[in-house]
C-alpha cells in the first residue's frame, strides 16, 4: 500500500503513461489518496486538451461522444472492380397481370380492412377494363464499412493499462475485426490496443468528490415548507426544521459533498482511443415511371418478382435492359454508389436485383357510376382513391 500512496502522489495532475508495472499491481478503491476536504469542482467540466496524446496513426482524434474522427482506409485497400460482365438474361420479361376474380378479390379484402367501408361495391361492380401498367424496380445495395475513432475515458478500476509501453498502437485499418454478416447494418467498439493512459481526474482534482451543487457544500439547504421563515403562517414555529429555516440537503444527505461522477470516486481515469467500426448497407432504388397515375410512393410497400441478382465485390452496371431507364438507373447508381462511398468507407459487397413489380389498373362501374383502382405488387395491394360508398356505418 505504500507504493501505491507514493505513486499516486506523485503527481496530482497527469500519470502520463507511466510504467504500467506500478499500475498493474495497484488494486482498490484509492482512499489513501483522496483527500478528506471537499473539493472546489463543482461540476464535471471538459477534461484539459493536455490529457489526450496524438497517437501515430489516430491524429485529431477528440475526446467524447461526438461521432468521432473518420478514418477513411488506405488507398490499397479499396477493392477493385472484380467480375465480369453480367448483362441480365433477357429470357422472359412477359406481363403477368391479375384476373378479374383476383381484382375483385382484393378490392373486397381492401373494403372488409376498412372498418367502414362497405363492401357492396366490390361485390357488385362490373369489369369495364383491367389495364397492365406492370413496371420494374432496379435497386442498388452498397455494403460499407468505414471507420472512425475517439478518445474516451473511464474510472480506473485498477486493471492492467495498456500503454504504448507494450507497443506502438495498430493502425486503424489493421485492426481484426469480425465482419458480421452482408447488408446488415452494425457497429462495433473496439479498445485501440496501446492507447491506454492514467490521468488524474479533472473533475475532483484527484479527490473522488466533488462539492454539493445544491447545498454549495453547506449540507443544509432553506426550509423548502416555511421557505427560511421558521414560521407556519399561523406564526407558529415550523416544525419542519424547528424554527432554524433551515433543513438538511437531500441531494448530498447533509454532508455538502458528493461522489465525483466522472471518476467514480476513484480519483483516476483511464483514458484509451475507441475505433468504431461501422457496417451500413447503402440502397439505391429506382422504379421506372409507367405514367399511370399511380402515386410511385406506394411501390415501398411491396415486392415484385425477382428477375435479375446479381451480386459481387463490385457490380458492373445492367446493360440492354429492355426498359432503356433502368439500365440509366443501374449506370448511375454505380457511379453514385463509388462516388459517394469509396473514398471514406471501405466497399466490401455490393448486390443489385431488378423486380417486376405487377400494377395493374382496374376501371368498373358500380350503380351507373365509373370508378377506378389499382392492384399493385405481389401481395396484390390495392390503391382506391374514390373507392364509392365509403361510410356504411352512417347509412345504417
Ligand atoms: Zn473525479
Ligand atoms: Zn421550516
Ligand atoms: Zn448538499
Amino acid at each position: 500500500m505504500a507504493a501505491e500512496g507514493q505513486t499516486l502522489s506523485g503527481s496530482r495532475q497527469s500519470y502520463g503513461a507511466v510504467d504500467q508495472t506500478s499500475y498493474a499491481s495497484t488494486k482498490g478503491p484509492f482512499g489513501a489518496v483522496i483527500p478528506d476536504h471537499v473539493t472546489n469542482g463543482e461540476e464535471p467540466s471538459a477534461p484539459p486538451a493536455y490529457a489526450m496524446d496524438d497517437v501515430s496513426g489516430y491524429e485529431g482524434t477528440a475526446l467524447g461522444d461526438g461521432g468521432g474522427k473518420h478514418l477513411p482506409p488506405p488507398s490499397n485497400l479499396v477493392t477493385d472492380r472484380g467480375g465480369g460482365h453480367h448483362p441480365p438474361a433477357q429470357t422472359h420479361w412477359n406481363i403477368p397481370s391479375v384476373s378479374e376474380g383476383e381484382a375483385r378479390e382484393a378490392l373486397i379484402q381492401y373494403a372488409a380492412r376498412k372498418c367502414c367501408y362497405s363492401s357492396a361495391p366490390a361485390k357488385e361492380m362490373v369489369f369495364r377494363t383491367l389495364q397492365p401498367f406492370n413496371t420494374y424496380r432496379y435497386r442498388l445495395e452498397t455494403f460499407t464499412e468505414s471507420r472512425s475513432s475517439e478518445w474516451k475515458t473511464t474510472p480506473y478500476r485498477g486493471e492492467f493499462v495498456d500503454s504504448f509501453l507494450t507497443g506502438p498502437a495498430p493502425l486503424p485499418w489493421d485492426i481484426q475485426v469480425e465482419v458480421p454478416a452482408m447488408f446488415t447494418d452494425s457497429i462495433t467498439r473496439v479498445k485501440v490496443p496501446h492507447t491506454s493512459s492514467l490521468k488524474g481526474c479533472h473533475s475532483c482534482h484527484c479527490s473522488g468528490t466533488v462539492r454539493c451543487t445544491k447545498c454549495h457544500g453547506k449540507g443544509k439547504v432553506q426550509c423548502w415548507i416555511c421557505d427560511g421563515s421558521g414560521k407556519r403562517m399561523s406564526n407558529d414555529r415550523c416544525t419542519h426544521c424547528n424554527g432554524s429555516g433551515r433543513s438538511r440537503c437531500t441531494s448530498c444527505s447533509g454532508s455538502g459533498h458528493k461522489t465525483c461522477k466522472t471518476c467514480a470516486g476513484r480519483g483516476q481515469l483511464l483514458y484509451y482511443i475507441e475505433l468504431q467500426v461501422k457496417w451500413q448497407n447503402n440502397i439505391f432504388e429506382y422504379v421506372a415511371d409507367q405514367r399511370s397515375g399511380f402515386p410511385a410512393d406506394l411501390f415501398k410497400e411491396v415486392t415484385g418478382q425477382k428477375m435479375f441478382v446479381d451480386e459481387q465485390s463490385m457490380v458492373t452496371p445492367v446493360v440492354n435492359f429492355p426498359d432503356a431507364s433502368i439500365s440509366q438507373a443501374s449506370q448511375n447508381a454505380v457511379v453514385q454508389h463509388h462516388t459517394q462511398f469509396a473514398s471514406t468507407s471501405r466497399l466490401l459487397r455490393q448486390r443489385h436485383t431488378i423486380e417486376l413489380i405487377p400494377v395493374t389498373k382496374v376501371e368498373y362501374e358500380w350503380q351507373g357510376k365509373l370508378y377506378s383502382y389499382y392492384v399493385y405488387g405481389d401481395e396484390n395491394k390495392v390503391y382506391a382513391e374514390n373507392y364509392p360508398k365509403k361510410c356504411c356505418c352512417s347509412i345504417m
